[in-house]
Protein backbone atom coordinates (compact mmCIF):
# COMPACT_ATOMS: atom_id res chain seq x y z
CA UNK A 1 0.00 0.00 0.00
CA UNK A 2 1.64 3.42 -0.84
CA UNK A 3 2.30 6.17 1.70
CA UNK A 4 0.94 9.53 0.96
CA UNK A 5 1.93 12.76 3.32
CA UNK A 6 0.07 15.47 3.07
CA UNK A 7 1.95 18.55 4.39
CA UNK A 8 -0.60 21.66 5.55
CA UNK A 9 1.22 24.80 6.59
CA UNK A 10 -1.25 26.36 9.19
CA UNK A 11 -0.51 29.29 10.95
CA UNK A 12 -3.64 31.06 12.81
CA UNK A 13 -5.76 28.57 11.51
CA UNK A 14 -8.01 27.46 14.30
CA UNK A 15 -11.15 28.42 12.60
CA UNK A 16 -10.98 26.40 9.57
CA UNK A 17 -8.64 23.76 10.42
CA UNK A 18 -11.35 21.17 12.05
CA UNK A 19 -13.52 22.35 8.92
CA UNK A 20 -11.00 21.25 6.68
CA UNK A 21 -9.84 18.26 8.21
CA UNK A 22 -13.75 17.05 8.20
CA UNK A 23 -13.89 17.67 4.25
CA UNK A 24 -10.14 16.19 4.33
CA UNK A 25 -11.38 13.13 6.18
CA UNK A 26 -14.25 12.57 3.60
CA UNK A 27 -11.57 12.40 1.15
CA UNK A 28 -9.11 10.28 3.21
CA UNK A 29 -12.23 7.30 3.67
CA UNK A 30 -12.84 7.09 -0.04
CA UNK A 31 -9.52 6.12 -1.01
CA UNK A 32 -8.87 2.72 0.74
CA UNK A 33 -5.96 1.90 -1.39
CA UNK A 34 -3.60 4.30 0.22
CA UNK A 35 -2.32 4.90 3.58
CA UNK A 36 -2.16 8.56 5.16
CA UNK A 37 -0.28 10.62 7.05
CA UNK A 38 -1.22 14.09 7.61
CA UNK A 39 2.01 16.50 8.82
CA UNK A 40 -0.11 19.98 10.32
CA UNK A 41 2.81 22.34 10.95
CA UNK A 42 2.14 25.02 13.22
CA UNK A 43 3.94 27.87 11.86
CA UNK A 44 4.13 30.04 15.25
CA UNK A 45 0.20 30.37 15.64
CA UNK A 46 -0.77 32.68 18.36
CA UNK A 47 -4.42 31.41 18.55
CA UNK A 48 -5.66 28.05 19.42
CA UNK A 49 -4.30 26.17 16.34
CA UNK A 50 -2.00 24.05 18.06
CA UNK A 51 -4.30 23.05 20.86
CA UNK A 52 -7.11 22.46 17.56
CA UNK A 53 -4.46 20.04 16.15
CA UNK A 54 -3.33 17.97 19.49
CA UNK A 55 -7.43 17.26 19.29
CA UNK A 56 -7.57 16.26 15.87
CA UNK A 57 -4.70 13.68 16.82
CA UNK A 58 -5.58 12.31 19.56
CA UNK A 59 -9.13 11.50 17.68
CA UNK A 60 -7.36 10.33 14.54
CA UNK A 61 -3.96 8.32 14.33
CA UNK A 62 -3.31 9.14 10.75
CA UNK A 63 -2.80 13.35 12.30
CA UNK A 64 0.99 14.28 13.04
CA UNK A 65 1.89 17.91 14.36
CA UNK A 66 5.17 19.67 13.84
CA UNK A 67 4.90 23.26 15.96
CA UNK A 68 7.38 25.70 15.63
CA UNK A 69 8.92 28.06 17.78
CA UNK A 70 8.00 31.07 16.58
CA UNK A 71 6.67 32.13 13.23
CA UNK A 72 8.88 31.35 10.49
CA UNK A 73 6.97 31.85 7.72
CA UNK A 74 4.95 29.08 5.23
CA UNK A 75 8.02 28.60 3.05
CA UNK A 76 9.82 26.91 6.18
CA UNK A 77 6.58 25.40 7.51
CA UNK A 78 6.95 23.49 3.94
CA UNK A 79 10.50 22.80 4.13
CA UNK A 80 9.87 21.03 7.44
CA UNK A 81 7.28 19.41 6.00
CA UNK A 82 9.59 17.92 2.92
CA UNK A 83 12.28 17.23 5.63
CA UNK A 84 9.89 14.69 7.30
CA UNK A 85 7.57 13.12 5.04
CA UNK A 86 7.95 9.22 4.20
CA UNK A 87 5.20 8.68 1.89
CA UNK A 88 5.80 7.76 -1.32
CA UNK A 89 3.77 10.86 -2.42
CA UNK A 90 4.14 13.99 -0.51
CA UNK A 91 1.31 17.42 -0.84
CA UNK A 92 1.32 20.41 0.41
CA UNK A 93 -2.06 21.92 0.75
CA UNK A 94 -3.47 24.81 2.59
CA UNK A 95 -5.44 24.86 5.80
CA UNK A 96 -8.39 27.01 4.70
CA UNK A 97 -9.93 24.73 1.71
CA UNK A 98 -8.72 26.84 -0.88
CA UNK A 99 -7.00 23.47 -2.48
CA UNK A 100 -9.79 21.18 -2.04
CA UNK A 101 -8.72 17.59 -0.93
CA UNK A 102 -11.94 16.42 -3.48
CA UNK A 103 -9.19 17.12 -5.91
CA UNK A 104 -6.46 14.44 -4.67
CA UNK A 105 -7.94 11.51 -5.91
CA UNK A 106 -7.54 12.52 -9.78
CA UNK A 107 -4.28 13.37 -8.40
CA UNK A 108 -3.20 10.21 -7.31
CA UNK A 109 -4.91 8.11 -9.83
CA UNK A 110 -2.70 10.06 -12.52
CA UNK A 111 0.13 9.70 -10.37
CA UNK A 112 -0.01 6.26 -9.67
CA UNK A 113 -0.68 5.57 -13.90
CA UNK A 114 3.03 6.24 -13.69
CA UNK A 115 3.57 8.66 -16.68
CA UNK A 116 4.35 11.97 -13.89
CA UNK A 117 6.13 12.84 -11.62
CA UNK A 118 3.80 15.34 -9.82
CA UNK A 119 0.51 16.52 -10.28
CA UNK A 120 -0.12 20.52 -9.71
CA UNK A 121 -2.78 22.52 -9.63
CA UNK A 122 -3.24 26.26 -10.95
CA UNK A 123 -5.99 28.69 -10.49
CA UNK A 124 -7.69 29.62 -13.62
CA UNK A 125 -9.52 32.88 -12.27
CA UNK A 126 -8.76 34.91 -9.81
CA UNK A 127 -12.38 35.52 -8.53
CA UNK A 128 -12.52 37.26 -5.45
CA UNK A 129 -9.17 38.80 -5.56
CA UNK A 130 -8.66 42.60 -5.86
CA UNK A 131 -8.58 43.28 -9.21
CA UNK A 132 -5.31 45.58 -8.59
CA UNK A 133 -3.42 42.63 -7.38
CA UNK A 134 -4.54 40.53 -9.82
CA UNK A 135 -3.20 42.82 -12.61
CA UNK A 136 0.25 42.82 -10.31
CA UNK A 137 0.20 39.14 -9.91
CA UNK A 138 0.19 38.53 -13.83
CA UNK A 139 2.83 41.35 -14.59
CA UNK A 140 4.91 39.35 -11.97
CA UNK A 141 4.52 36.18 -13.56
CA UNK A 142 5.25 37.61 -16.97
CA UNK A 143 8.26 39.47 -15.61
CA UNK A 144 9.81 36.12 -14.30
CA UNK A 145 9.38 33.84 -16.99
CA UNK A 146 11.11 36.37 -19.20
CA UNK A 147 14.43 36.79 -16.82
CA UNK A 148 14.88 33.75 -15.32
CA UNK A 149 15.10 29.89 -15.98
CA UNK A 150 12.59 28.85 -13.41
CA UNK A 151 9.60 28.06 -14.94
CA UNK A 152 6.63 29.64 -12.69
CA UNK A 153 3.30 28.88 -13.90
CA UNK A 154 0.52 31.70 -13.88
CA UNK A 155 -1.65 31.34 -11.32
CA UNK A 156 -0.01 27.89 -10.03
CA UNK A 157 -1.20 27.02 -6.30
CA UNK A 158 1.77 25.25 -3.64
CA UNK A 159 -0.46 22.42 -3.93
CA UNK A 160 0.76 19.51 -5.99
CA UNK A 161 1.12 16.23 -5.37
CA UNK A 162 4.57 14.82 -5.85
CA UNK A 163 6.56 11.17 -6.04
CA UNK A 164 9.39 11.04 -3.36
CA UNK A 165 12.05 11.33 -5.66
CA UNK A 166 10.81 15.35 -6.20
CA UNK A 167 10.43 15.73 -2.80
CA UNK A 168 13.78 14.51 -2.18
CA UNK A 169 15.28 16.78 -4.71
CA UNK A 170 13.55 19.53 -3.25
CA UNK A 171 15.08 19.11 0.21
CA UNK A 172 18.50 19.00 -1.46
CA UNK A 173 17.70 22.81 -2.23
CA UNK A 174 18.40 24.39 0.98
CA UNK A 175 19.02 27.77 0.25
CA UNK A 176 17.39 29.90 2.68
CA UNK A 177 15.95 32.54 0.84
CA UNK A 178 13.02 30.11 -0.12
CA UNK A 179 10.27 30.50 -3.47
CA UNK A 180 9.22 27.09 -3.68
CA UNK A 181 6.73 28.57 -7.09
CA UNK A 182 10.53 29.19 -8.72
CA UNK A 183 11.97 25.98 -7.13
CA UNK A 184 9.53 23.19 -8.35
CA UNK A 185 10.11 24.61 -11.52
CA UNK A 186 13.95 24.91 -11.62
CA UNK A 187 13.72 20.96 -10.41
CA UNK A 188 12.14 20.09 -13.22
CA UNK A 189 10.25 16.48 -13.65
CA UNK A 190 6.97 15.79 -15.56
CA UNK A 191 4.35 17.71 -14.21
CA UNK A 192 0.57 17.02 -14.96
CA UNK A 193 -1.60 20.57 -14.52
CA UNK A 194 -4.84 20.44 -12.92
CA UNK A 195 -6.90 23.31 -13.52
CA UNK A 196 -9.42 24.67 -11.39
CA UNK A 197 -11.58 27.75 -10.19
CA UNK A 198 -10.65 29.85 -7.15
CA UNK A 199 -12.08 29.00 -4.17
CA UNK A 200 -12.73 30.95 -1.32
CA UNK A 201 -11.02 30.96 2.07
CA UNK A 202 -13.36 29.12 4.11
CA UNK A 203 -12.97 30.78 7.60
CA UNK A 204 -10.20 33.83 8.93
CA UNK A 205 -8.38 35.78 6.76
CA UNK A 206 -5.44 35.88 4.35
CA UNK A 207 -2.07 36.72 5.88
CA UNK A 208 -1.02 38.40 2.35
CA UNK A 209 -1.21 42.08 1.97
CA UNK A 210 -0.13 43.54 -0.99
CA UNK A 211 2.80 44.76 0.49
CA UNK A 212 4.02 41.36 1.94
CA UNK A 213 3.24 40.15 -1.74
CA UNK A 214 5.30 42.44 -3.32
CA UNK A 215 8.47 41.52 -1.29
CA UNK A 216 7.63 37.77 -2.26
CA UNK A 217 8.04 38.44 -5.86
CA UNK A 218 11.18 40.70 -5.25
CA UNK A 219 12.32 37.95 -3.31
CA UNK A 220 11.40 35.03 -6.29
CA UNK A 221 13.16 37.74 -8.80
CA UNK A 222 16.03 38.15 -6.89
CA UNK A 223 16.22 34.24 -6.42
CA UNK A 224 15.93 33.15 -9.72
CA UNK A 225 17.35 35.58 -12.26
CA UNK A 226 20.34 38.18 -12.29
CA UNK A 227 18.68 39.98 -14.91
CA UNK A 228 18.43 43.21 -12.38
CA UNK A 229 22.22 43.24 -12.26
CA UNK A 230 22.75 43.44 -16.00
CA UNK A 231 20.00 46.05 -16.42
CA UNK A 232 22.04 47.32 -13.57
CA UNK A 233 25.32 47.10 -16.13
CA UNK A 234 23.55 48.66 -18.93
CA UNK A 235 22.72 51.26 -17.73
CA UNK A 236 26.16 52.18 -16.76
CA UNK A 237 27.24 51.58 -20.03
CA UNK A 238 24.93 53.44 -21.71
CA UNK A 239 24.77 56.73 -19.42
CA UNK A 240 28.97 56.21 -20.02
CA UNK A 241 28.64 56.28 -23.44
CA UNK A 242 26.09 58.79 -24.08
CA UNK A 243 28.31 61.53 -21.56
CA UNK A 244 30.99 60.57 -23.71
CA UNK A 245 29.60 61.31 -26.86
CA UNK A 246 27.84 65.06 -25.31
CA UNK A 247 31.49 65.54 -24.18
CA UNK A 248 32.16 65.59 -27.54
CA UNK A 249 29.56 67.53 -28.99
CA UNK A 250 29.89 70.21 -26.81
CA UNK A 251 33.54 70.42 -27.13
CA UNK A 252 33.10 70.71 -30.97
CA UNK A 253 29.96 72.93 -31.46
CA UNK A 254 31.99 75.18 -28.72
CA UNK A 255 34.75 75.50 -31.28
CA UNK A 256 32.88 75.65 -34.58
CA UNK A 257 30.02 78.10 -33.37
CA UNK A 258 31.98 79.61 -29.64
CA UNK A 259 28.50 78.72 -27.96
CA UNK A 260 29.31 78.53 -24.47
CA UNK A 261 27.86 75.87 -22.68
CA UNK A 262 24.89 77.21 -21.29
CA UNK A 263 22.54 76.75 -18.22
CA UNK A 264 22.73 74.63 -15.01
CA UNK A 265 19.67 73.45 -15.18
CA UNK A 266 20.69 70.68 -17.56
CA UNK A 267 23.36 69.96 -15.81
CA UNK A 268 21.39 69.48 -12.23
CA UNK A 269 19.09 67.07 -13.91
CA UNK A 270 21.54 64.70 -15.66
CA UNK A 271 23.09 64.71 -12.34
CA UNK A 272 19.97 64.09 -10.50
CA UNK A 273 19.08 61.48 -13.19
CA UNK A 274 22.68 59.97 -13.03
CA UNK A 275 22.61 60.01 -9.11
CA UNK A 276 19.35 58.18 -9.17
CA UNK A 277 20.34 55.33 -11.65
CA UNK A 278 23.67 55.12 -9.24
CA UNK A 279 21.19 54.62 -5.79
CA UNK A 280 18.60 52.49 -7.62
CA UNK A 281 21.80 49.49 -9.08
CA UNK A 282 23.68 50.20 -5.85
CA UNK A 283 20.49 48.93 -4.30
CA UNK A 284 20.12 46.17 -6.48
CA UNK A 285 23.35 44.90 -5.67
CA UNK A 286 22.71 45.50 -1.97
CA UNK A 287 19.90 43.13 -2.47
CA UNK A 288 21.95 40.44 -3.65
CA UNK A 289 24.73 41.22 -1.01
CA UNK A 290 21.97 40.74 1.40
CA UNK A 291 20.80 37.43 -0.08
CA UNK A 292 24.25 36.13 -0.14
CA UNK A 293 24.87 37.46 3.73
CA UNK A 294 22.13 35.48 4.85
CA UNK A 295 22.72 32.34 3.15
CA UNK A 296 26.12 32.40 4.27
CA UNK A 297 25.34 32.10 7.86
CA UNK A 298 23.59 29.11 7.27
CA UNK A 299 21.16 29.35 9.88
CA UNK A 300 18.27 26.65 10.31
CA UNK A 301 14.73 27.19 8.16
CA UNK A 302 12.83 26.33 11.05
CA UNK A 303 13.29 25.22 15.27
CA UNK A 304 10.54 22.33 15.90
CA UNK A 305 9.56 23.32 19.84
CA UNK A 306 7.09 20.35 20.47
CA UNK A 307 5.67 16.83 18.20
CA UNK A 308 3.85 14.11 18.55
CA UNK A 309 6.01 12.22 15.28
CA UNK A 310 9.29 10.08 15.92
CA UNK A 311 12.66 10.47 14.25
CA UNK A 312 11.73 14.01 13.41
CA UNK A 313 14.35 16.85 12.35
CA UNK A 314 13.58 19.39 14.63
CA UNK A 315 16.10 21.82 13.57
CA UNK A 316 17.43 22.07 10.04
N1 LIG B 1 0.81 30.12 6.40
C1 LIG B 1 1.87 29.71 7.21
N2 LIG B 1 2.74 30.64 7.70
C2 LIG B 1 2.62 31.97 7.43
C3 LIG B 1 1.56 32.37 6.57
C4 LIG B 1 0.69 31.43 6.07
O1 LIG B 1 2.02 28.52 7.48
O2 LIG B 1 3.43 32.76 7.91
C5 LIG B 1 -0.13 29.11 5.88
C6 LIG B 1 -1.59 29.43 6.14
O3 LIG B 1 -2.00 28.97 7.41
C7 LIG B 1 -2.30 28.71 5.02
C8 LIG B 1 -1.29 28.81 3.88
O4 LIG B 1 -0.04 29.08 4.48
O5 LIG B 1 -2.56 27.35 5.32
C9 LIG B 1 -1.64 29.86 2.86
O6 LIG B 1 -1.84 31.09 3.51
P1 LIG B 1 -3.01 32.08 3.09
O7 LIG B 1 -4.29 31.33 2.93
O8 LIG B 1 -3.00 33.21 4.07
O9 LIG B 1 -2.49 32.59 1.68
P2 LIG B 1 -3.36 32.80 0.35
O10 LIG B 1 -4.12 31.53 0.13
O11 LIG B 1 -4.24 33.96 0.64
O12 LIG B 1 -2.33 33.04 -0.71
MG1 LIG C 1 -5.41 30.71 1.38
Amino acid sequence: MKKVNLIIPCYNEAEALPLFAEELNKTMNSLTDYEFEILMVNDGSKDATLSVMKTLCNKDSRYKYLSFSRNFGKEAAMYAGFCNADGDYVAVMDADMQDPPSMLPQMLSILSDGEYDSVATRRVTRKGEPAIRSWFARQFYKLINRISDADVVDGARDFRLMKKEMVDAIVSMCESNRFSKGIFGWIGFQTKWLEYENVNRIAGETKWNFWGLFKYAINGIVNFSESPMSIASGFGIFCTFLSFIMVVFFFVRKLIFGDPVAGWPSLVCIILFVAGLQFLCMGMMGKYIAKTYIEVKNRPHYIISETDKENVKKIN
